[in-house]
């Protein structure tokens, strides 16, 4: 779920999986998501009624009252639309096969993040959309035609054809059965890559524990995030990386779940969390996320250094501003984030000292932002060579 601040993410969210993703008091003070936030959703269709409105996420179907076939779960990563949250959204991305992008009705179209949340999508491949128009219960007919025109024309001079254009009011349940359709028929399964090794991408972590809890009761840290490739066992012995003070962990897999139950095994595809047997300390407040998670052994040295092939973004509403010499720039690649500097420049080729480790692979794409006046702005990607 990805898209400008406000315009109703974190609602529609809620519209399809009955979770409010918002959870955090920190959030809700400031009416912002700045985690991740993840629910689950289960998508069905009766057997019987036909069209769109056979589609539901409820266990019976709403027009007949007969049971809904299960179609397939779905896990929603709610990524901030904040600005200063850029990076906290390119984690979500990674962890994405597919997205909907949440655009207002009722506001000019496109906002900032818009833009910049589109682009970071063609980051990484991806991969398919679904637009939801959204808050179309604040706007007449005319206005909506309008918005919805300036969206098709957007999407277009970005060079994505064919995105399905829902309407939709996440507060007033209206098209969701539509929107559903339209990630069925848009956002297929991809087809997950047998027998490979483990990578897994940390977008969250967590201390389980309560305040008071004795030592004896204890239980291990909490990794969240996706398995990318490969699979991961119960019992298994994994590699965090790049770990801490430049060390990877080693750890086990203690437990294995989703927001429907636990594991025995879990795949690519849908949102993980592993209890291990880390000090809890290290997990607390998100403290693992971009880290990776391996096979024992498995995974590759963290770098200092990387050698991109950059390509820059012609920005639609941005002056583009060229990388240079020294510049100062922010690293997405998965989960990861890194701050880093450019110390060599020629043609595309850039190379970049960063400030703090990295796990990347070849042809990894990362994202580039730069520091511009207005803040950190997604400017580029590079190919790891
Ligand atoms: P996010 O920042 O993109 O996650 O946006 P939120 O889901 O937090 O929504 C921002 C505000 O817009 C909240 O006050 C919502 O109640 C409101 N909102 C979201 N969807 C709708 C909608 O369909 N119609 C109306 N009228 N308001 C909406
Ligand atoms: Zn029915």
């Amino acid at each position: 779920m990805i898209g400008h601040v406000d315009h109703g993410k974190t609602s529609l969210t809620k519209a399809l999986t009955g979770k409010w993703t918002d959870t955090h008091s920190e959030e809700l003070k400031k009416g912002i998501s700045i985690r991740l936030g993840y629910a689950d959703a289960v998508f069905r269709k009766c057997p019987n009624c036909q069209g769109s409105e056979a589609y539901t996420t409820k266990p019976k179907c709403e027009l007949c009252g007969n049971k809904a076939n299960i179609l397939r779960k779905v896990s929603f990563v709610d990524a901030p639309g904040h600005e200063t949250l850029m990076a906290t959204m390119l984690s979500g991305a990674a962890l994405m096969d597919g997205a909907i992008l949440v655009i207002a009705a009722n506001e000019p179209c496109p906002q900032p993040r818009t833009v910049e949340h589109l682009l970071a999508l063609s980051i990484g491949g991806t991969k398919k959309i679904v637009v939801a128009q959204n808050k179309i219960d604040l706007v007449s007919r005319e206005k909506a035609i309008e918005h919805y025109n300036a969206i098709k024309k957007f999407l277009e001079e970005f060079g994505f054809k064919d995105v399905p254009i829902i309407p939709v009011s996440a507060n007033f349940n209206t098209n969701i059965d539509l929107l559903i359709e339209a990630i069925e028929q848009h956002i297929p399964t991809p087809k997950r890559i047998e027998g490979k090794e483990l990578k897994m991408f940390v977008a969250r972590s967590f201390d389980i524990n309560k305040p008071g809890t004795e030592v004896k009761d204890l239980k291990g840290g909490v990794l969240g995030g996706a398995v990318i490739q490969g699979s991961i066992k119960l019992g298994q012995e994994i590699d965090v990386s790049p770990g801490l003070d430049g060390k990877q962990i080693l750890t086990k897999v203690v437990s294995l779940a989703t927001a429907t139950g636990q594991l025995d095994e879990a795949k690519q595809g849908g949102l993980i969390a592993i209890g291990t047997s880390l000090d809890p300390s290290i997990t607390r407040n998100d403290q693992m996320r971009g880290q990776v998670v391996g096979d024992k052994g498995k995974l590759p040295k963290p770098v200092m250094n990387l050698l991109l092939e950059v390509h820059e973004f012609k920005r639609l509403t941005d002056e583009q501003e060229k990388l240079q010499l020294n510049d100062l720039v922010i690293l997405n690649a998965g989960t990861a984030t890194a701050l880093g500097q450019i110390a060599r420049l020629k043609g595309s080729q850039a190379e970049l000292r960063l400030k703090n480790p990295m796990n990347v692979w070849p042809g990894d794409m990362i994202a580039i932002s730069k520091k511009r006046k207005t803040g950190w702005r997604l400017t580029a990607y590079g190919i790891n060579k």
